[in-house]
């Protein structure tokens, strides 16, 4: 049998379709998320189901956020959701959450077995609505779980770990093996779960310039950031906040990349 027709449904590389079969996985991912009957729950990428219905048991209502067209025909059609789902065929990427909140009049609950190729930026994306966001759960590449959570001094520690962990406490919950999915992919996977700080551990003025800072940075990772950051600091500069302009990017905090956006001008 093709490895890539699942359910009737052949896998679509493109929209990054590595479908859950595992039972086991999925309802430790259920009882991870702990779904609740009156919340607002929000799954991007729910594909053949396979968590949409059993988080579905749970709540009285689920949005869906579908990117392929075919799919999400079969999730309006399919008998044990039809009662109780919002089926939106649309890019997660380009998605206003804010709409959804509104509508709810509450917070959102996120979660969703990410399309590995745009999971980075779906996360960034998803970090703009933290403040309307309780939590969110993501199955990812485990090498990005590992990247989220690493601390300085680390070459997994990049702009991704910054970010995250200026808006997210972030908690590895469970590993997943490729043999979990259908096609199985290439590489491990993790459950992650992202829980947006109600009142954030460090205060930034701007947060474009926490990005920009982060991005010069980073992109230059093994400069000092006496080079890497010259367009935006001054060897004074950097010595007056007490950060050794001879430190690369990976050795900064989240604190002191922090400071340094709140200090420029
Ligand atoms: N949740 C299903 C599961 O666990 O078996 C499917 C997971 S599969 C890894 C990713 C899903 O996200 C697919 O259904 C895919 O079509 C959908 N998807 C891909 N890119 C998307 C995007 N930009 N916006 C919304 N959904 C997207």
């Amino acid at each position: 049998m093709n490895s890539r027709v699942h359910q009737g449904h052949f896998a679509r590389k493109r929209f990054g379709q590595n479908f859950l079969h595992d039972d086991y996985i999925i309802e430790n991912i259920v009882a991870a998320i702990q779904p609740k009957a009156d919340q607002a729950l929000v799954e991007i990428g729910p594909g053949l189901a396979a968590l949409t219905v059993p988080v579905s048991k749970h709540v009285d209502h689920l949005t869906v956020i579908e990117i392929d067209r075919d799919l999400a025909s079969r999730l309006i059609e399919n008998p044990f959701l039809n009662d109780k789902i919002t089926v939106i065929e649309q890019d997660a990427l380009t998605f206003n959450f804010n709409q959804l909140a509104d509508q709810f009049g509450k917070p959102l609950r996120v979660f969703g077995n990410l399309p590995y190729n745009i999971s980075t930026p779906l996360m960034f994306h998803l970090f703009q609505y933290a403040n309307i966001i309780t939590d969110m759960h993501f199955m990812l590449q485990k090498e990005v779980v590992t990247r989220l959570v690493a601390a300085p001094n680390s070459k997994d520690y990049g702009r991704l770990s910054v970010m995250a962990q200026y808006y997210c406490q972030i908690i590895p919950v469970l590993e997943v093996p490729p043999t979990s999915f259908k096609p199985a992919p290439k590489v491990d996977s993790a459950v992650v779960r992202l829980i947006p700080y109600k009142e954030k551990p460090y205060f930034v003025n701007d947060i474009k310039i926490l990005s920009r800072v982060t991005t010069e940075a980073f992109n230059q990772r093994r400069k000092t950031i006496r080079n890497s950051l010259s367009n935006m600091f001054t060897v004074e500069q950097l010595t007056k906040l007490n950060i050794d302009p001879s430190l690369r990017a990976e050795n900064l905090t989240v604190q002191q990349y922090c400071q340094l956006a709140n200090s420029w001008n």
